[in-house]
């Protein structure tokens, strides 16, 4: 069984055939999916998507990219919905210094916020960090995140950052980037990864791993990022389903 611990199942781009979406990841043995707020209105939906399926989970928080608009009030709101019993995480939170949607200093104290947030609900930070490696670790650091752990999805860097990464509790997590024909050294990262730090995602609609490049990415494909890297690791593809499917459980503490 599979966890796909990173998707957007309330974008547009599954409007048309959500339910269907949805089948074909239960089909694909996947036994759980979280699906990730960037707002606090993706954050709402998340939650009802949660509420309508039981294998689904949300995570509710404002991306940095999306904080400029956020004020007091989205923050008390997620703050609300976090108290949902299918709410297992804070996220996506973090810094995007690649895409720069929204000034350093506002970033940094959406961040600095959800962080705080997360501790006082005692649940688990999912971080988006683009290009911010440095000023994502530090932060998690002297704002304590590591009370509550959390994961890097979507992991990129050099190996020197994987390094001080896994000195923290913090998991990292891999998407269809892995089976790219030019992977950006995450083939590397991944393989350099021990498994039970490890936590698999799609990202979905975004990252479409091989074969299917070129089409919208889907909770289901999250076994071609697992047999990618089992390869890279040489291992049985089933050991490492289990592992990062174990490792899902106890992060987000997810009653499957
Ligand atoms: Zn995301």
């Amino acid at each position: 069984m599979y966890i796909d611990t990173h998707a957007h199942l309330d974008f547009e781009s599954f409007d048309e055939d959500r339910d269907a979406v949805i089948q074909r990841a239960i089909e694909n043995k996947l036994s759980a999916i979280i699906t990730i707020g960037t707002s606090l209105e993706t954050s709402r939906k998340a939650v009802e998507l949660a509420e309508n399926y039981a294998f689904i989970f949300a995570a509710v928080g404002i991306h940095p990219s999306d904080c400029a608009e956020a004020g007091d009030e989205d923050y008390a709101e997620i703050e609300k919905l976090a108290d949902h019993e299918k709410v297992v995480a804070i996220g996506e939170i973090g810094l995007d210094y690649y895409k720069m949607y929204t000034e350093k200093a506002v970033q940094m104290a959406a961040f600095v916020r959800q962080i705080e947030l997360a501790r006082r609900v005692n649940l688990p930070v999912i971080v988006h960090n683009r290009e911010a490696h440095a000023d994502v670790l530090k932060t998690l650091l002297q704002e304590k995140a590591t009370d509550v752990g959390g994961v890097l999805h979507s992991f990129s860097g050099e190996p020197a950052f994987l390094d001080e990464v896994l000195k923290t509790n913090f998991f990292v997590s891999y998407t269809g980037g892995v089976t790219f024909k030019d992977p950006r050294g995450q083939d590397e990262l991944a393989r350099l990864t021990p498994v039970d730090r490890m936590l698999l995602e799609t990202d979905s609609p975004f990252i479409t791993p091989a074969p299917h490049r070129g089409k919208r990415n889907e909770p289901s494909f999250v076994i071609h990022t697992a047999k990618k890297i089992a390869e890279l690791k040489e291992m049985d593809v089933k050991e490492l389903a289990e592992m990062t499917t174990a490792n899902a459980k106890h992060l987000f503490t997810l009653n499957i």
